[in-house]
């Protein structure tokens, strides 16, 4: 799944996971989770957190990785969150070619800017993630135009990506991405 954050990845992501039966791998909440238990990872990762940057790619791709061989992943999975970067895209690319498992999407959650902002504002002040104060949320959309959307192209190159309008109803998009999924045989 490809989309700033706030698009609504880890909405659908968890409806996906449920309508197909497979696992839903979202690094964010790995890292959060990480976080709240003061592991390694976590003290690692939280200041690239808060100040809304990147994990560096060599600790997302392991921790993925290790994730991917995890037994529930033999079903198929929805990654939410990753990749984020090309290096990230190729990492990827390169453990599904030696598992023999094709990519059969890659969601593009197409949202306004204005209604990102909205949605971000009110999830800071119902969640308290500390990464959803106002400046942090610039910054993370700065990466994520910076960093993230040329997958957008990498993806369109390799003729995985399907675009979803990520406005509207939850249930509405979730029957927008199912429609795009069957229509690809997925
Ligand atoms: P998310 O919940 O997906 O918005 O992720 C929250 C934060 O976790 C991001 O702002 C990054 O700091 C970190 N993170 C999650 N996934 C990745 C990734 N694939 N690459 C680098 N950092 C990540």
């Amino acid at each position: 799944m490809l989309g700033p954050p706030g698009a609504g990845k880890g909405t659908q992501a968890v409806r996906l996971a449920e309508q197909f039966h497979c696992a839903d791998i979202a690094t964010g909440d790995i890292f959060r989770a990480n976080v709240a238990e003061g592991s390694q990872l976590g003290l690692l990762a939280q200041e690239y957190m808060d100040r809304g940057d990147l994990v560096p790619d060599e600790v997302v791709i392991a921790m993925v990785m290790d994730r991917l061989a995890e037994p529930d992943c033999q079903a198929g999975f929805v990654l939410d969150g990753f990749p984020r970067t090309v290096a990230q895209a190729e990492a990827l690319d390169r453990r599904l070619a030696q598992l023999h498992t094709p990519l059969h999407a890659a969601l593009n959650f197409e949202i306004t800017e204005e209604e990102l902002l909205r949605r971000l504002v009110g999830r800071a002040a119902q969640l308290h993630r500390s990464d959803d104060a106002e400046q942090t949320i610039r910054h993370r959309l700065e990466v994520f135009a910076i960093k993230t959307r040329p997958l957008i192209d990498y993806y369109m190159r390799r003729g995985l990506l399907v675009n979803v309008d990520a406005i509207g109803p939850i249930e509405d998009v979730t029957k927008r991405i199912l429609a795009d999924l069957e229509a690809r045989g997925a």
